[in-house]
């Protein structure tokens, strides 16, 4: 047995090691998930170990565009995130809230889900973490805390990785989010050559990584993953002057910018589904064909959405203009008057994963850069 190594540790194992720590979170009862290759692209799902990983795969990525690509061979994270942030599983895009049950004397309630599944998430990057915490303040330092978000987020562990591979559409550099894991996390690997580096996070962390053969880094090691990062963060595809933040949007409320993206925009939302922050949802009411049981289900929703923002007599955003704008400007500014962050982690997903290739920080750059109208 290996000794437990005290918070705040920096530790080197073997890559091959990385198996003793997943079987430890798997015997411990937690459902594995990570990134595995599926579908054409490096997706999260269950995984068992590291023969799951893209072990040796990459992925480019540029606006409205995403291609699985061989990269450095046995290299166990060499790429970006994918279109999955772990927001599928703290927060699911479909959620039973609660059912009831007609019984003899009436009707019974029942809970939607019986116990939080305990999700071990691999692999997660520093923009998530980052948003993990900006979900956390949305649901859980609120006035109304989410008690289906509290469940899941309590049971879940979190094992990191530091991003020395950035994408095409990433900016975390920007919106200070990344490429390191500075906190939230309960281990957080680098990756070099032959080792991997963990920095213990918690105490569920360091029991973890001692059921692995660990030793503490060197000064050698922990300079060259200091290099890697540093590297990695002059690497970004993109960029995004956050100055002046929100006041530069509210003064460029009627920027005819707006007007042009609108006109590219099919208002689709696949930018607000992949985005790991959004987190708006619609509540539907459900009951089977003979009247027995009903439930109450949440649903991710969407801004893009014509019905999102119907009220009594008529729609509050009818066209796509009003729609982008509310979506940008509540990322980048109405976001920090109602959370103090910026909604926006870098990630670069609503980039890639927009059909029509709109890029919000270029959408910015182009209203920065025009004059208040
Ligand atoms: S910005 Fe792109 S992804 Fe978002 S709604 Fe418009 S077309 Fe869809
Ligand atoms: S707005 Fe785009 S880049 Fe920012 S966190 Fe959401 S998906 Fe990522």
């Amino acid at each position: 047995m290996n000794p437990t190594p005290p918070l705040g540790t920096h530790a080197a194992i073997p890559k091959p090691a990385l198996d003793q720590v997943l079987g430890a979170l798997r015997d411990a009862g937690y459902t594995l998930v990570g990134p595995k290759v599926a579908d054409g692209a490096i997706v999260y799902g269950e995984i068992t170990g590291i023969a799951d990983l893209p072990v040796g795969w990459t992925a480019e990525q540029e606006a409205g565009r995403y291609r699985l690509r061989p990269g450095v061979p046995g290299r166990l994270f060499g790429f970006a995130v994918g279109p999955h942030a772990p927001k599928r599983y703290l927060y699911p895009s479909t959620a039973t809230l609660f059912r009831t049950r007609r019984t003899a004397e009436g009707f019974e309630v029942l809970p939607g889900e019986e116990a939080a599944p305990r999700y071990a998430l691999v692999g997660v990057r520093a923009c998530d973490l980052a948003a993990i915490a900006i979900q956390d303040r949305v649901f859980l330092d609120g006035p109304a805390p989410d008690p289906h978000y509290r469940a899941r987020r309590e049971a879940a562990f979190l094992l990191a990785v530091n991003c020395l591979e950035p994408g095409g559409t990433c900016f975390c550099a920007s919106t200070r989010t990344g490429p390191r894991c500075t906190t939230g996390f309960d281990l957080a690997l680098t990756e070099l050559d032959e080792v991997l580096l963990v920095e213990v996070g918690s105490e569920a962390g360091a029991a973890m990584l001692a059921a692995a053969d660990w030793r503490p880094a060197s000064a050698f090691e922990l300079t060259r993953a200091r290099r890697a990062l540093a590297e990695a963060e002059g690497r970004m595809g993109r960029t995004m002057d956050v100055r002046d933040l929100p006041d530069l949007l509210y003064e460029r409320l009627d920027h005819p910018r707006w007007e042009a993206v609108a006109a590219r925009c099919l208002s689709c939302a696949n930018c607000t589904m992949v985005c790991p922050t959004c987190f708006c949802a619609d509540v539907v009411d459900t009951s089977d064909l003979t009247g027995g049981e009903a439930a109450r289900v949440r649903v991710w929703d969407s801004c893009f959405n014509h019905e999102f923002s119907y009220v009594f007599g008529g729609h509050l955003r009818p066209n796509i203009r009003a729609r982008y704008r509310q979506w940008l400007t509540h990322k980048l500014a109405t976001w920090i008057d109602q959370y103090g962050v910026l909604g926006c982690v870098g990630c670069g997903r609503c980039i890639t994963w927009c059909p029509a290739a709109i890029d919000l920080t270029e959408e910015l750059a182009a209203i920065r850069g025009g004059e208040p109208t």
